[in-house]
């Protein structure tokens, strides 16, 4: 929890409460001049090598691995999450990021041939650039303080942008981070800035003209307000926003996997994981079994070893507000977790609660699943492979994982995002690279044959036209007999282009 001591923001740690550090809060004054900064820092990064950058990036890797005890202590210093946690969802994302995009981002942004199969444009060479939007804005949340904001900034510098993070107020310490290692591994002081702060910096951040698109991660509710502000000035954004992730347990699944795998997806990060199981849909004949096992399981997790406090007594509130949930007899913002029976409400918990129900057929599973206004990610457990791909394609949702869990964030190459109220847009994979890059169509002609579509307009050309989109388009013989058909206005065309 951050508490208001202007003009510094005050870290607490939510197990303990007590202060861990502080930093100023940015200034919307100082706006114009961090943007123009990082946007000088950009020119200068953009105009190296596609190579010089991805080995920048290669180390940045390395740098990460070595303060990973560093940013793990500040991670469990912020929120409490078990350093396991810490070292498996938070460094492993960063690591892996950098790593893959080190890999492919040169690949990926390469400029790419573009190929005419049309006869009338063969004297053509054309080419898809990928190109900086300048200077972007990150706005990030507090349940992955590290690996989120690490892994948007290194994409954006990637594809050569500079960046201007915003992260959540209630981890503002373990940001700090993020330049820290970039400049660290080699990429220009000033490209990649942090501002700190509530809602009111994340606003002005998102209203400032420097700012070319906003990438936000956060809440349904935050980040429509963010998206309606931007496209007010006509800035693109991204959203990834919450969800309220089903999980599929088939009677043929491995229930002992599928228990485990339960109990990890609802109470990983006590559940603030844009991606927790909230909802379990298993298969009437297995349904007892498997929810006696999973709440057995559920009352072994150890509060403070295996499960962390809520970020914030408002967090806690909101996790009270929509499930029934115990309090234990300690300090911090903890909750029991819990394993309900029966409907929850269609709104993201973000705590340690998962409902569990039965279903009775395929097509019953898939409709519950669908029937949410989110859809961000989703798993389906069952032996029955062939079963499982085919309920996944099913789903409404940016992510399936079958027999697994949400792997995929500490995995580069793996695109991550939702559909529906969950947001749109990707981070992650070459679609996440492609968000922080403009597309520019390049043709270069030698300027020899005069195209005849040109002025002046005249019957002739009009009739030469209309017959050679016979001879350019259609199939088989249909051509040939178009082009001997219409040889004369052929010869017209050839004439006009000399
Ligand atoms: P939040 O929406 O309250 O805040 C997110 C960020 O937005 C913070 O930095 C906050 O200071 C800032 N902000 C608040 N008001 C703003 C405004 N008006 N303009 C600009 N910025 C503003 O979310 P949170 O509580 O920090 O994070 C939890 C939410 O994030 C959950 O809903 C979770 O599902 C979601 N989340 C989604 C993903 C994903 O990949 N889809 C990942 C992690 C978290």
């Amino acid at each position: 929890m951050a508490t208001i001591a202007a003009p510094e923001l005050v870290s607490v740690n939510p197990a303990t409460l007590e202060p861990v550090g502080s930093v100023r809060r940015t200034d919307p004054d100082e706006l114009p001049g961090i943007i123009a900064a990082s946007r000088a820092a950009q020119r200068r990064w953009w105009a190296l090598e596609p190579q010089a950058r991805a080995s920048v990036l290669r180390e940045t890797a390395r740098v990460v691995r070595g303060h990973a005890d560093e940013i793990a202590d500040v991670i469990v210093a912020e929120t409490a999450k078990p350093r396991t946690e810490a070292i498996a969802n938070e460094l492993y994302a960063a690591v892996d990021h950098a790593a893959w995009l080190a890999r492919q981002s040169p690949c990926v942004l390469a400029d790419e041939r573009v190929r005419f199969s049309q006869l009338h444009l063969k004297t053509k060479k054309a080419w898809l650039l990928y190109e900086p939007l300048g200077v972007v804005a990150a706005i990030t949340p507090w349940n992955i303080p590290f690996g989120i904001p690490f892994a948007e900034v290194a994409s954006a510098v990637a594809a050569g942008n500079g960046v201007i993070l915003k992260p959540s107020e209630l981890t503002p310490l373990t940001c700090e981070w993020v330049p820290r290692i970039l400049e660290e591994a080699g990429v220009p002081a000033g490209l990649v800035q942090v501002v700190q702060g509530e809602a009111e910096i994340g606003a002005a951040l998102v209203a400032e003209q420097g700012i070319a698109k906003v990438f936000f991660t956060g809440s349904v509710s935050v980040g429509r307000r963010v998206a309606a502000a931007a496209g007010a000035r006509g800035c693109p954004v991204v959203l990834e926003l919450g969800g309220k992730d089903p999980m599929l347990v088939f009677a043929d699944a491995d229930l002992d996997r599928a228990v485990e795998g339960a109990l990890f997806a609802s109470f990983l990060n006590a559940g603030q994981a844009c991606v927790s199981a909230e909802r379990i849909y298993v298969e009437r004949s297995v349904y007892e079994d498997f929810t006696q096992r999973l709440t057995a399981r559920a009352r072994e997790l150890k509060l403070g070893d295996d499960v962390g406090p809520l970020i914030s007594e408002r967090q806690r509130d909101s996790v009270e507000a929509i499930v029934e949930v115990q309090r234990p007899e300690r300090d911090g913002w903890f909750l029991e977790p819990a394993v309900l029976r029966g409907p929850l409400p269609d709104r993201e918990i973000f705590g340690p609660a998962v409902s569990v129900e039965p279903f009775d057929s395929e097509d019953e599973a898939v409709q519950r699943a669908n029937d949410s206004e989110f859809g961000l990610a989703a798993s389906v457990w069952s032996r029955d492979r062939r079963k499982a791909d085919r309920v996944a394609r099913r789903i409404e949702a940016g992510m399936v994982w079958v027999n697994d869990f949400g792997y995929s964030f500490t995995t580069g190459q793996a695109a991550w995002g939702g559909v529906k109220s969950s947001g749109f847009g990707r981070t992650g994979s070459k679609h996440g690279l492609y968000e922080f890059v403009h597309v520019k169509y390049l043709d270069s002609d030698r300027g020899r044959l005069r195209p005849p579509w040109w002025f002046p307009y005249d019957a002739e050309t009009e009739q030469a036209l209309r017959v050679v989109l016979d001879v350019l388009y259609g199939t088989g013989l249909e051509r040939w007999r178009a082009a001997w058909r219409s040889r004369r206005e052929l010869r017209q065309l050839l004439r006009r282009s000399r």
